[in-house]
């Protein structure tokens, strides 16, 4: 089987990741070794269904046919010219967010982390251009999710994630997430910039109401202060709509994108207004490969597929049948799941208070199935999977995931 004969040609395995590899994830037991669309194939050669695309990054599934040739055009012209100079790809790319978004310029760079310290430094700096050192203070929401770095674990709300790196960046507030009452509260003429989730993800899919996000708006206008909206997760199509904000008809002064931008080829942008982007003259922020022409060239294309009238109508009924089938999943097993939650193609199972903390039980039984579905905390399943998943992937889903609780609950549960 050609799969086999890969794993003996490399002679790694799964154990092989607990000899060499940094132990700060813990992955499954099976390595990936092909994909194709929703489908992934492991070293044996079984198939997957993935529900997971990469963690909402492979927006249009695995080997994309029209990613792969880009990909291949790009490698064979140009790879990397550094920021000395501009290049093709990225301009188009930079044309082709703004005209599409409220944004008049684009910063590249690598990841959704660095994406966010880019748009945090920016408000930071442009606030102290504007208004002096004194305007400092970031407002950000708890359990939200913003990245790895220093800077955006002490602005994210999961305080697990900052322990132990101290000291951290001074004067950054953290408010219930949807308590409007809240952000009026802690809001002030200190503050730089509020930075928020239109949807959190990490944080256990669960969508702003329309209210909350107005009122940050209005907030931000009032004091002076940015408002940034973290579409790392959300964006590119994700809701229905190229971006969360457009569904909320909220407009930020800063936007985030990563992960589904590149749908796997490292990209993250940061979008803003002439305005705002005028702080960050030369020298002041910068990264070797932002802007990458393979990069690039990858993401124009993703955005030209996904920008498209016809691809988003179809995620957002997409989004409503996976909806249905959850649903119905609920209400077929009561006592184990409690709700569904999401927008569109991003969607959260929640267990019922009788299963606390055991949402990963119900993921591992399914991947034995053949089904990979991700958590989003210790109670709640996660479905993001390839934006162009077919009714037949979600009835399949439906049918590994009832066999799989079966399982589950038959063991034990
Ligand atoms: C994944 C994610 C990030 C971090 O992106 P990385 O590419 O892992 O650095 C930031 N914000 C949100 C909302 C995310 O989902």
């Amino acid at each position: 089987m050609e799969e086999t004969a890969m794993k003996n040609e490399r002679g790694v395995t799964r154990h092989t990741f607990d000899e060499v590899i940094v132990p700060t994830y813990a992955p499954s037991s099976f390595i990936p070794v092909r994909g194709s669309g929703l489908s992934l194939w492991d070293q044996d050669g079984k198939e997957y269904l993935d529900l997971t695309g990469g963690i909402a990054v492979s927006g249009l599934g695995h080997a994309h046919p029209a990613l792969v040739e880009t990909l291949q055009r790009q490698a064979e012209r140009l790879w990397h010219v550094s920021n000395y100079y501009t290049n093709e790809p990225v301009l188009q790319l930079a044309q082709a967010l703004t005209d599409a978004t409220f944004a008049d310029r684009a910063f590249f760079c690598n990841s959704g982390a660095e994406a966010n310290e880019a748009a945090l430094k920016l408000a930071r700096r442009w606030a102290f251009d504007k208004h002096g050192a004194q305007k400092a203070r970031i407002i950000s929401f708890v359990n939200s999710f913003h990245g790895r770095t220093l800077f955006t674990v002490s602005v994210g709300g999961q305080p697990k994630y900052s322990e132990g790196f101290g000291p951290l960046p001074a004067m950054i507030d953290h408010i219930p997430y949807n308590d409007i009452a809240a952000a009026r509260e802690a809001m002030g003429d200190d503050v730089c910039a509020v930075i928020v989730e239109p949807v959190q993800g990490e944080g256990g899919v669960v969508p702003a109401d329309p209210d909350f996000l107005k009122t940050l708006r209005e907030l931000c206008n009032e004091n002076q202060a940015l408002l940034i909206f973290d579409e790392i997760q959300s964006g590119m199509g994700r809701t229905g709509h190229l971006f969360a904000y457009m569904a909320y008809d909220v407009v930020p002064d800063i936007l985030t994108s990563a992960k589904a931008l590149g749908n796997g080829f490292p990209i993250g942008a940061m979008l803003t207004t002439n305005d705002i982007a005028a702080s960050f003259t030369v020298g002041v922020h910068g990264t070797t490969y932002g802007g990458n022409p393979l990069a690039a060239a990858v993401a124009c294309k993703v955005v030209e597929i996904i920008n498209a009238p016809d691809f988003l109508s179809r995620v957002q009924s997409a989004g409503e049948s996976l909806k249905k089938m959850l649903e119905g999943i609920v209400a077929d097993y009561p006592s184990v799941f409690s709700a569904v939650r999401g927008m569109g193609l991003m969607r959260g199972l929640a267990m019922s208070n009788a299963f606390p903390g055991r949402a990963k039980e119900v993921t591992s039984a399914a991947e034995k199935k053949g089904l990979l579905a991700l958590l989003a905390g210790p109670d709640v399943i996660r479905f993001v999977p390839p934006l162009i998943i077919t009714a037949d992937h979600i009835s399949q889903a439906d049918k590994l995931l009832r066999q799989s609780v079966d399982e589950w609950l038959k063991n034990g549960g």
